[in-house]
């Protein structure tokens, strides 16, 4: 098993804590590996820019800066990797949150095409970056399976595939007599291919990414949280427990883990739980009819399941908003294996290996935003859609603070939006969820 795992450099208390390892999933996503932590250095206290944040976001800026010249520092409260980057099913695509023609009918359809542009060209800057980096994070271009949750979502996807057909968007339609190439369960009633979509190692990625940073001579100090950053003459000067550091510019790249001291950015996202398990590897016979097709799946629902096999083929990765509540990892255990029963009846009595959670960070526009508020840079609210496109922005970002001209990019064309007296904590997602809930109960 350990062979497969690679992530952040520490272990979850919780694993330490768990009296029955075999018994109970282990608190810890699949991703992750005890690894030896990153040797501590002494904080910078100058540098050309600060990122704050060492997910897919703040490595891919700070990459293309310290290529571009820049002395960077990368500053995580945490282990690096911490957050969702190593935490996510690993699967890649340019999906939106959004249908096509309801979005044209919103922001116009030059601005629609150009959005869903760009959320193509991510997953194809991601794939050149593997590429070209030379990455092992086992990617593969899998193309991505959307189940239709109720068997009137089909006629939806047809729609809508028919409209991202017409926007140059590749996509298939597998009909419910066909859907056994794709998935061995009659749960759901056939569905729609996206193929420019693929799957990769989360944890292996980051690794990566960070390890090409480091190399470039980026500095990434863990356990180092930024906890205010205020103007200092010209420059920056930003404070955590281990000391201050001055800066020319600063990146905000915490996205679901956002929050003080980064108001504007804190009171424009929603942060959301979203919960995963992993089961012991299956039966060689079993582990290949769960999904034949081999790609990435996500159901219509609203409150959504996602799944796929893990790199090795051998156990299956199975996630959901199992709560809009923060809930214990066992308990969420319990309900996403009842879930996964519930469209693969076969795996009722296999244990789980792995629990975890993360946070994804939605907007209220359900759009991704770049920008620059009072002189500080940020990415983020990539709506659990992220693995591409925090990579993408991230380098997006960089090129504008280096003036190269790949720096235009239509998420930084609209306004950020909040909403008045939201201050960064969600009480009303219990009742939103419950509604979306009520909505896939009634097959909306
Ligand atoms: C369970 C789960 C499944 C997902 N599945 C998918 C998927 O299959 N496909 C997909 O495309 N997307 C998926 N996502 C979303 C995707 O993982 C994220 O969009 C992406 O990783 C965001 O990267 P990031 O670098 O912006 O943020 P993160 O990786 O979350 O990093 C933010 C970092 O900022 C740090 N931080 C916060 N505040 C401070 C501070 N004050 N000082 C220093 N550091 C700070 C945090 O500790 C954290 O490490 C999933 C997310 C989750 C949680």
């Amino acid at each position: 098993m350990q062979g497969e795992l690679s992530g952040p450099q520490s272990v979850d208390t919780a694993v330490k804590d768990n009296p029955h390892p075999r018994a109970i999933p282990r608190s810890l996503p699949y991703w992750w590996e005890a690894g030896e932590p990153l040797p501590v250095q002494p904080l910078t206290q100058r540098c050309d820019v600060v990122i704050i944040g060492s997910g897919y976001t703040g490595l891919s800026a700070a990459l293309r800066l310290a290529r571009g010249g820049c002395s960077v520092a990368v500053l995580e409260a945490r282990q690096p990797g911490f957050g969702a980057s190593t935490r996510n099913g690993g699967m890649v695509s340019g999906v939106l949150k959004h249908d096509f023609d309801r979005l044209a009918g919103r922001v116009g359809t030059d601005r629609t095409r150009r959005i869903f542009a760009e959320a193509q060209a991510s997953v194809l800057f991601l794939e050149r970056l593997i590429e070209d980096e030379d990455i092992a994070c086992d990617y593969r271009r899998t193309g991505m399976y959307f189940a239709a949750y109720k068997a009137s979502h089909y006629a939806q996807l047809e729609r809508e595939g028919e409209r991202l057909q017409e926007h140059g968007i590749e996509t298939t339609m597998v009909r419910p007599d066909q859907q056994q190439t794709e998935l061995g369960t009659d749960f759901y009633h056939g569905g729609r291919i996206l193929h420019l979509a693929g799957g990769l190692h989360p944890g292996r990625m980051h690794r990566g990414l960070l390890e090409r940073c480091l190399a470039s001579g980026v500095e990434v100090h863990g356990d180092t949280p930024v906890t205010a950053v205020e103007r200092s003459g010209l420059k920056w000067r930003l404070a955590s427990p281990r000391g201050d550091v001055l800066t020319d510019e600063v990146i905000v790249a915490t996205n679901g883990y956002t929050g003080p001291p980064f108001d504007y950015c804190r009171r424009r996202i929603i942060p959301i739980g979203s919960y995963m398990i992993a089961t012991e590897p299956l039966p060689g016979e079993l582990a290949r009819t769960l999904i034949p097709g081999k790609r990435m799946i996500q159901d219509t629902k609203k409150v959504l399941f996602y799944f796929r096999m893990s790199p090795d083929g051998q156990r299956i990765l199975f996630g959901g908003r199992t709560s809009f509540r923060t809930i214990d990892e066992q308990e969420s255990a319990k309900r996403l294996h009842r879930q996964l029963s519930g469209i693969f009846p076969a795996l009722r009595d296999v244990r789980l290996s792995h629990t975890w959670s993360g946070n994804v960070a939605f907007t209220f526009d359900a759009l991704p935003h770049l920008g620059n508020h009072a002189g500080i840079h940020f990415s983020m609210g990539y709506c659990g859609q992220g693995v591409a496109m925090s990579t993408y922005l991230g380098s997006r970002l960089a090129a504008g603070i280096l003036g190269h001209a790949d720096a235009e990019t239509v998420f930084s064309e609209a306004v950020f939006p909040g909403r008045p007296l939201y201050t960064g904590y969600p009480w009303f997602l219990p009742l939103v969820g419950e509604f979306y809930r009520l909505l896939d109960r009634l097959g909306r």
